[in-house]
């Protein structure tokens, strides 16, 4: 399935302020099953990009 990055500055306890990303599906027919993708997706915490661990963010 395609996804794209979604990304925001987070605070990982080895490697401080990151640039922390997080991926989330396209909107794709049905909006409706993507939509509820998304929504799952947006649950998952945000991970830094050089250990993969979940990060504070704001
Ligand atoms: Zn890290």
């Amino acid at each position: 399935m395609a996804t794209e990055t979604e990304t925001m500055h987070g605070d990982c306890p080895t490697h401080g302020t990151v640039k922390a990303t997080r991926e989330l599906p396209k909107v794709t027919f049905p909006p409706v099953y993507t939509a509820v993708k998304r929504a799952l997706a947006k649950r998952r915490p945000f991970v830094c990009p050089e250990c993969g661990k979940p990060v504070e963010t704001d």
